[in-house]
Parts: C-alpha cells; structure tokens; sequence
C-alpha cells in the first residue's frame, strides 16, 4: 500500500545532559518516512528545504528508499530550525529556537502519481498545510495526523480544521491535556475524538501509549531502556513505526491497530538509542521483530493462581 508522508525537515540543534549536536538532521517527516520505510517502500515524502540542506541528509532518504519527488529545494531559502534542550529527566525539554525558514512560504504540490495514497500521515507542521495536503488527496484510506504545542496554541482554528478532515491524531500527554483542556487522559481522548478523529493516541513517554477508540482503550507499554541519548524524533519514530505497518498490512481492524502501536514503540525504542537519526539508519526487520516480541513479554502474565497447600 502506498504512504504519503508530510511534514518538515530540519536542521536540528540539540542538546541533552550526554552531549550535544549543533547541526542534526532533524524534521517530523524525516524521522517518520525512516521509520516507515522498515515496513513497505518507496515511502512517498512531502516538505521543503532550503539550499542549505546537507546533501547527506537527501543521502540518508535516499538510502531508506524515500520517494524524494515531493520535496522542494528552494536554493536561496534556508531550512527549518529547531533547537531543543533535554533536562536530566529526559522526559521534559525545552525548545530554545523554532524558525520556520523555507516553510513560511511553503505551499505543498502533491505530486500527481502521489494524490492516489491509501495511508497519509500528516506529520508535525502547520495545519493550514496539513489542509492543503488533504485537498490535494483523492480518496486516502486513513489519514494519520500529527501535531504539537506549539500548534495547539499557535494556530488552534486551523487545527480544529484538520482535526475534522483525519481518522487518527497522535499526540502527546501534555498536548492532549492541552487540546481538550481536560486533565483525565481517558476523558480528554473523548473531547478530542470529539472535534474529529475517530481513533486518538496518546503517547506517554517512557510510560507508553494509550490507543483510543470507540469501543477500547489499549494501553502500551514502552520499552524500559537503560540507555537513552536522545529523545529527539521518538514520537515522530512511533508515528512513522505506526503507519509504516498499517501500510505493509493495509489492515485497519482494532488488533492490527494494537500490533501498529507495539511497532510504533519498538521503532521509538530504537530512535531513541542514538543521537538524530542515526537510531533509525541501519536497523533490519529481524531485529524490530525481535523487539516487537519482546513487547509481549513485558506485561505478559498467568490468569489463574493456584494457592499451594
Ligand atoms: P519529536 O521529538 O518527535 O517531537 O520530534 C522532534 C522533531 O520535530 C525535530 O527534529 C524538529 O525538527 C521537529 N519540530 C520541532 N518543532 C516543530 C514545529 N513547530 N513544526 C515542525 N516540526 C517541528
């Protein structure tokens, strides 16, 4: 099955309490299409650079079989920058610097051979694009959207917009209290399936995720790392682990969904082991089964006790 992925691409600056990268490749699209291409390829990208985007980052798409046909270079614009800071608790950071560059101007083209995707995910950008994309989208199968805090409160009209036009958002703990203005996560999932998609995600950092429909709340574990580097990019990995396997399943009941989250941990998991990308450069898709396994034996256990005399 065919996915379409939008979002930005970045030059990142991070910095955690293990050491530091002034000039990462970074973006949601860039973590997502990676992590999806572990599960069906060419993953078809959307997004824009500008002139000043390492050639090694189109190398690495490249070499994960990323369909570059959407991307705009605009060489005498500058890329997305994004410049975050880990505390000792990796779970909160702060972002020092967000400039948009290239992706003020942007006005996304899908490509014609593009407009027929069956899975779409709207990675992390601003939702009047998100829009855009859609209109440009013949008869997606599920669109998966992605968002942040700094949409919620920048451009909350535009995204209440999106949110009526998508089947699943994913968002994190605090975005998801932010959005709904709820604190209860059961309860703020309900106001948000409320504004549109029929199916929300809540990701909880090293607590997992909630996966919420109808009829069921799922609750993922994460899996408990002893070496954590660098958070950057872990929801984005899960989004892309997530979509890239309904993609290569194309199937949408609610236990495929279950197993989607579980991938969509597992290749968290992974991002999060290394700095950037490079979590997501050389894995294989024997050792994402492997992790997705050991998911089960982490909250396995035996229904009936047989007291011993
Ligand atoms: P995550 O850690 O999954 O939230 O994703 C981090 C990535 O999101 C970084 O590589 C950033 O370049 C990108 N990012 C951060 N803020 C924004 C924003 N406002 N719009 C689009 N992408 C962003």
């Amino acid at each position: 099955m065919s996915v379409l992925v939008v979002g930005s691409l970045a030059i990142d600056s991070i910095e955690t309490p293990f050491g530091s990268a002034p000039r990462a490749l970074g973006g949601s699209a860039t973590y997502i299409s990676a992590a999806a291409s572990y599960f069906t390829n060419p993953i078809r990208l959307v997004g824009v650079v500008g002139g000043d985007f390492p050639k090694e980052g189109l190398r690495f798409l490249e070499e994960r079989h990323v369909d570059l046909e959407g991307l705009e270079i605009v060489k005498e614009g500058k890329t997305f920058h994004w410049a975050g800071r880990y505390h000792y608790d990796l779970n909160v950071r702060d972002t020092l610097k967000t400039q948009l560059n290239v992706f003020e101007k942007f006005d996304p083209k899908i490509p014609p051979r593009y407009k027929n995707s069956t899975y779409v995910c709207l990675g992390n950008i601003d939702p009047v694009l998100q829009l855009r994309v859609l209109d440009q989208i013949e008869k997606p199968r599920v669109v998966i959207c992605d968002t942040m805090n700094y949409w919620i409160e920048g451009k909350n009209k535009e995204l209440l917009e999106t949110l009526k036009r998508i089947d699943i958002l994913i968002l994190n703990e605090s975005e998801a209290r932010l959005l709904s203005k709820e604190p209860n996560l059961i309860k703020a999932a309900r106001v948000i399936r409320g504004m549109g998609p029929r199916i929300v995600i809540v990701k909880k950092g090293e607590h997992g995720a909630l996966l919420i429909t109808e009829s069921t709340v799922f609750s993922a574990p994460a899996y408990p790392m002893e070496n954590i580097f660098d958070p950057t990019g872990a929801g984005d990995a899960f989004a892309g682990g997530f979509v890239g396997w309904l993609g290569r399943t194309d199937d949408i009941s609610e236990e495929n969904l279950k197993r989607a989250v579980i991938y969509g941990s597992a290749l968290a998991s992974f991002c999060v082991e290394k700095f950037g990308v490079d979590g997501l450069r050389d894995l294989t898709y024997l050792r994402i089964q492997d992790r997705f396994r050991s998911f089960r034996e982490l909250s396995r256990f035996e229904e009936d006790y047989v007291a011993s005399e």
